[in-house]
């Protein structure tokens, strides 16, 4: 006889299941709120692009181009895209430029506030809080304006959100990172330091000195530290105008009240960064423990092909922020099943189909079971699917116009016509 295969969800994925997935509808439902109370508005990109507008976007040198992503050519029906290499998107940003070129949107008025949520995809080692498939939700600012001041709204946003979803214990890190006029002559600087030192550094970062000295600032080696913390610092070499957004962006965030460290070393992995750059991590993730990254980028929708515009933005990862939520133990008050309507007799069946449907209508979250069921045995369910109330329709009921709504985590028992049960449900939906 032949083993049937077993299936399991790929290394690096996995499935978001209730109770787990209400959390998730809840923390995606705060976001959403949070961003659209900012005025932001949503985007949906597609999954996949061409992988050149990863490549020229993130950068080739990244550890996400360089071999992260999840890339296959186009199918051989598409003959215009024969022979076209294509990514499952691996974060947002590049999309979103895509997009607001594709769409001419810099002709929209103002600065435009686009935010997003769904999957994105890295081959990365998989482990707590790092997944092959993992969400995130970002937002991001377009148009013409650099001004301080949206930097720090965007930042107020995401404590504002962090805040609300009781994830208390985040520390907030902001660095300038310079622009195209200062940051050249400081990359330079540091990969003269770097050589002098290279005989100390592990392969990784000898490597960087050539590619792209900023990422050694990122090592977490515990040998390389001492001469990171020895090299030359970006804050000593910003050119007068990030100096000057850099301290503006300070004063905005005290107006603000807002906590935060500056991080010298947070250059982070994307090259399309200029000047402000930010991270905030979270308790109770490990070494995992960042949940969102963000900064401007100024250059990047240019490079794409797309008219001169500034840019910010951020990205959340929702699997760890939720995670976060999950370790606080603080979880939100979730409503769950409020009613079981424990029915009995073919002739109390009409009644209760509708009588579910007029509780649900109140926004009440009502089962009812499909086949008739013993009287015990209906209410031993309704217990264990963690039910509020059973409210027991039997043909004496019906009769009667009169119900019996049992409590059952104390059995409490009252008989009520339809009216006045409709009506204290429904006051108690909240606590529901
Ligand atoms: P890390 O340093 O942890 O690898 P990153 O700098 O690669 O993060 P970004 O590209 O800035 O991450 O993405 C923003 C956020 O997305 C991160 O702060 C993190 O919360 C989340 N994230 C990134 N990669 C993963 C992953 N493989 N699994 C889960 N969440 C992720
Ligand atoms: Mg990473």
């Amino acid at each position: 006889m032949s083993q049937q295969k077993q299936f399991r969800a790929i290394k690096g994925t996995r499935d978001i299941l209730p109770p787990d997935s209400s959390l998730w509808n809840w923390f995606e439902r705060q976001a959403r709120e949070t961003f659209e109370s900012y005025s932001f508005r949503d985007i949906r990109t597609p999954i996949f692009e061409d992988t050149d507008l990863f490549a020229r976007s993130v950068g080739t040198d990244t550890d996400i181009v360089s071999k992260e992503m999840y890339t296959f050519s186009a199918s051989s029906e598409a003959a215009s895209h024969d022979g076209e290499q294509m990514s499952l998107r691996p974060e947002g940003t590049a999309s979103v430029c895509r997009a607001y070129i594709e769409h001419g949107m810099h002709t929209l008025p103002g600065n435009l506030k686009l935010y997003y949520s769904g999957p994105m995809f890295r081959r990365e080692r998989p482990q707590k809080g790092r997944y092959r498939q993992f969400y995130q939700m970002g937002a991001e600012v377009l148009g013409p304006s650099d001004a301080p001041g949206i930097d720090a709204e965007v930042i107020e946003m995401l404590v504002v959100l962090f805040r609300r979803v009781g994830l208390e214990k985040i520390t907030l890190y902001v660095n300038s990172i310079g622009c195209k006029e200062c940051r050249p002559k400081y990359v330079e600087l540091l990969r003269v330091e770097l050589r002098n030192a290279k005989d100390q550094l592990g392969p990784d970062s000898q490597r960087r000195i050539e590619t792209n000295p900023l990422r050694v600032l990122d090592s977490k080696l515990p040998e390389e530290q001492v001469i990171i913390e020895r090299l030359p610092r970006i804050s000593d070499h910003l050119c007068e105008a990030c100096r000057a957004h850099f301290a503006k962006l300070k004063d905005e965030l005290a107006l603000r009240d807002i906590a935060y460290e500056e991080n010298w070393r947070l250059v982070r992995g994307l090259d399309y960064y200029t000047r402000t750059t930010f991270e905030v991590t979270a308790a109770g993730l490990g070494s995992q423990n960042a949940v969102c990254g963000g900064g401007r980028y100024d250059g990047l929708v240019e490079l794409l092909g797309g008219p001169p515009t500034k840019g910010i933005g951020f990205a959340i990862g929702a699997d760890r922020a939720i995670l976060s939520i999950q370790e606080s133990g603080k979880l939100p008050h979730l409503p769950g099943l409020a009613v079981f309507v424990a029915w009995m007799g073919l002739k109390a069946y009409p009644t209760a189909v509708a009588m579910a449907r007029k509780l649900r209508e109140r926004g009440l979250i009502v089962e009812l079971p499909a086949e008739e069921m013993k009287f015990k045995k209906s209410l031993g369910l309704a217990d264990k699917l963690g039910a509020k109330y059973a409210l027991i329709i039997g043909e004496d009921e019906v009769a009667s116009g009169t119900y019996t709504l049992k409590r059952l985590s104390d059995a409490n028992q009252q008989k009520l016509a339809e009216p006045e049960l409709l009506e204290y449900l429904e006051s108690e939906r909240r606590g529901l």
